[in-house]
């Protein structure tokens, strides 16, 4: 195996689940283990490098090969992967077949980090490149993007990021945001004997519901993005009541609406809260739980030059396109940094239970990162 593809092996091995907001209790959970053989890696390697706080006991490691000036180029990839409870192969055992490697974060998101690391570490070795190459392999990107947040807190000037997600080494300079809500409703409970004693919570959101339906219609009508397409909404739960013999003093549904460019969390929150005027009562309320930005960077941002640039010399295929789904780039658009999202591997093999890479598109783009690392 060359180094890249056993770089990528061993990193398969060391389980980096994501706890999804809980502190990491089972073996497989956290990305403690990740995190010290990231730094071990480029430490081994002279690549300066520092391990930077995000959640307790979840830190980032940022590397640094100094350039001959100006703001820094970012390349950033995540080192938490999904859950692996329902995967049908070994999820820490990696395997190769076919010039496939099988294992859980093979394309979501280790390829990509292993690729940027490789990359890094060709570029180290040379003469100091035009710009200063920053890699940012951070925590807690499938749950909260508490990584790239603590990272841009106190990154000091960034030109742009390459945000290294699978692609299919295509160029992404668009995709949907996110904005989660949690409803509440709060009603009074009582003796389902005697329901005029008490106020229903489920009943007012059932009528909250309805509103949220007729507004998800209203946004189907909306233009679309020529890129990544219309807004969405959706309610995803619903848990309230006690009993079947008790009125129902609580019930809570989360609702998932998708922003497109242009789209501000803030603004689609509002719409929401205007859709539910009138039938949300005191008490109730309306809690947003994540606010991603959606990702538009225009075509004539140098960061999109320089990827266009390499990709053209290295596959070919060039053209700009847009996706649906939500990465650390809403982070990087909210700091106003412009990004492309590159990777090698396919979306649709992320959070798998076959979860694999092509290890040519490995190759591949850690070439296209080089490129792009050298280029000013
Ligand atoms: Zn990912």
């Amino acid at each position: 195996m060359s180094e890249l593809h056993e770089l990528l092996a061993d990193m398969i091995r060391v389980p980096s689940v994501n706890p999804c907001g809980c502190e990491p209790s089972a073996p497989q959970e956290g990305e403690a283990r990740m995190t010290r053989f990231v730094a071990d890696w480029l430490g081994a390697r002279s690549i300066a490098h520092e391990v930077q706080p995000a959640l307790p006991g979840r830190d980032n490691v940022i590397a640094k090969v100094p350039g001959q000036g100006g703001p820094a180029l970012c390349f950033e990839a995540h080192m938490d992967t999904v859950a692996v409870g329902e995967m049908v192969i070994p999820p820490f055992e990696p395997r190769v077949e076919d010039g496939r490697i099988y294992g859980r974060g093979a394309c979501d998101d280790k390829g990509s980090l292993a690729a940027m690391m490789m990359a890094l570490a060709r570029v180290a070795q040379g003469p100091p490149p035009p710009r200063t190459i920053i890699l940012a392999a951070v925590v807690d990107e499938e749950y909260l993007h508490s990584g790239a947040r603590a990272y841009l807190r106190d990154a000091g000037p960034i030109a742009g990021a390459v945000v290294g997600e699978p692609t299919s080494l295509r160029v992404v300079i668009a995709h949907k945001g996110a904005l989660r809500t949690r409803i509440t409703t709060r009603g009074v409970s009582a003796h389902s004997s005697n329901p005029e004693a008490g106020v229903n919570a489920i009943y007012r959101m059932a009528h909250a519901v309805v509103a949220l339906e007729q507004l998800a219609a209203e946004l189907r009508d909306r233009e679309p993005h020529p890129l990544v397409g219309g807004p969405t909404l959706s309610v995803g739960t619903i848990h309230g009541g006690m009993a079947v013999n008790i009125v129902p003093e609580l019930c809570q549904a989360m609702v998932d609406r998708r922003l497109i460019p242009g789209e501000m969390p803030d603004e689609a929150l509002a719409e929401i809260a205007a859709a539910l005027e009138g039938i949300l009562a005191e008490g109730d309320d309306l809690t947003p739980t994540l606010k991603d930005w959606a990702v538009e960077t225009t075509e004539d941002e140098e960061i999109v030059d320089l990827t266009r640039a390499a990709v053209r010399e290295v596959t070919g295929d060039d053209e700009p396109m847009g996706v649906a789904y939500c990465t650390d780039g809403c982070d990087f658009v909210e700091a106003g940094v412009p990004l492309v999202v590159l990777g090698p591997g396919e979306i649709a093999q992320a959070h798998t239970a076959e979860e694999w890479v092509e290890l040519s598109q490995v190759d591949t783009a850690a070439e296209i990162y080089e490129r792009i690392m050298r280029s000013a």
